[in-house]
């Protein structure tokens, strides 16, 4: 049988075969302990987790010593977050964040909620984006923490970085950010946006699951975090733990192709998700893009079409891997918080789906998704009770009729 085309990015990438490779002698001949000080096997693990902190860092003009190694990105954020949060509780309790995040950054916002921090959860605008007036506005001097992701998982927005990390430095406060869909994807600079924690994930960026680091300035300021982990010590005390050699190497390398390519891919990525939409809109009577257009990822496309089910949609689809809203969240199956963001309607919400075109991702089967998704879509438009009662002439608003 063959495989479904791979259309969901955001959720996971392959492994490339070049970090595959670079991952390999972890495994067997190299597969000493970094923290075995005492024989070569140990030195050669410590020199190649070092090479490993090096790539990773070139991408975010950070310095390897403030990168600490986790077993991924929901790790990070909880470091990052309830990390700073405890660290910080004699100077202020208050944390901003915003309704789009990841749940690996509102869960451990909810949780310090419940152990009396105030937390502010920022609305966003219509494309997704956050009212930098609202936030200065929610800056108090109790504020020791900001945490606003870079890029979406489900919308693809990219937030004013910049912007952000400029007031709350001016404030006194540090700035978080959720970075796993952005890292290697676009430019990120940690100086220049005065950014002071940042997350990521390996397997985001074709990287292997179960790996991801933590960016922890060192100077100006200097962030002080409160483990979540202790034992050994590795990671200069923040994350206790044998490192996972094989995965860091898999995110050094991963991450020094990432951006070795990232202008090139981008490029590419651009053009196959305009092309998508543009067979989409030529194809179909409705596409709603959810998020704006002009900051977003490149092999980002989220759309609704109106009267009709996500799910059934996908289901009718088994020959293309998408997704309705995030993977993480859609175990739960419970409707997008990212769109309901947005302030969309049900039936948008529950119409949507979500495009991560990625590296491997082909011309021929973006054309081949468009055509596919296209004609079921058409099929289930003829299918539903509104789209009869238009036809029949009769226009009345979705809440007349009975959900299904
Ligand atoms: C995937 C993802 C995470 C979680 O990363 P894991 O490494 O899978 O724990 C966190 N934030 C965002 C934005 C993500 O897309």
């Amino acid at each position: 049988m063959k495989r479904p085309i791979y259309l969901d990015n955001h959720a996971t990438t392959p492994v490339d075969p070049r970090v595959l490779e670079a991952m390999l002698p972890t495994f067997s001949v190299d597969f000493g302990n970094p923290a075995s000080p005492n024989h070569a096997y140990g030195w050669e693990a410590e020199e190649r987790v070092q090479i490993a902190r090096e790539q990773v860092a070139a991408v975010i003009g950070a310095e390897p010593e403030e990168i600490i190694f986790t077993s991924g990105a929901t790790e990070s954020d909880n470091l990052a977050i309830r990390g700073t949060a405890l660290a910080q509780r004699p100077r202020g309790s208050h944390i901003i964040t915003a309704a789009t995040e990841h749940r690996a950054v509102l869960d451990p916002c909810a949780r310090l909620a419940r152990e009396g921090f105030h937390v502010t959860v920022l609305p966003v605008q219509s494309g997704g984006l956050i009212d930098l007036a609202a936030l200065e506005a929610s800056i108090t001097d109790e504020t020791t923490l900001i945490s606003i992701m870079a890029a979406n998982n489900e919308i693809g927005v990219l937030q004013p970085l910049h912007e952000i990390g400029a007031l709350a430095r001016a404030r006194g406060a540090l700035f978080h950010t959720d970075a796993v869909q952005a890292f290697g994807k676009v430019p990120l600079d940690v100086d220049a946006a005065k950014i002071d924690l940042l997350s990521i994930s390996a397997h985001k960026v074709y990287g292997p699951k179960g790996v991801g680091a933590l960016y922890v300035r060192r100077r100006g300021p200097r962030v002080r975090l409160t483990p979540l982990i202790d034992g050994g010590g590795h990671e200069r005390g923040l994350r206790s733990g044998t490192l996972n050699v094989s995965g860091i190497v898999g995110l050094g390398r991963a991450a020094e192709l990432a951006a070795a390519e990232m202008d090139q891919e981008s490029r590419r990525l651009r053009l196959l998700r305009d092309r998508l939409l543009g067979r989409l809109r030529e194809g179909l009577p409705e596409v709603h893009v959810n998020g704006t257009l002009d900051s977003r990822l490149p092999g980002n496309l989220n759309v609704s079409f109106g009267q009709l089910e996500g799910e059934a949609l996908l289901l009718a689809l088994s020959d293309i891997a998408l997704s309705t809203g995030s993977a993480c969240t859609s175990a739960q199956q419970e409707p997008s918080h990212v769109l309901k963001a947005l302030g969309l309607s049900e039936a948008m919400v529950k119409s949507s789906v979500r495009f991560g075109i990625g590296r491997f991702n082909t011309v021929e089967e973006i054309d081949f998704a468009a055509s596919r998704v296209a004609d079921e879509v058409r099929r289930l438009l003829a299918l539903s009770p509104l789209t009869a009662h238009r036809q029949a002439g009769l226009d009345s608003p979705a809440e007349d009729w009975p959900s299904r």
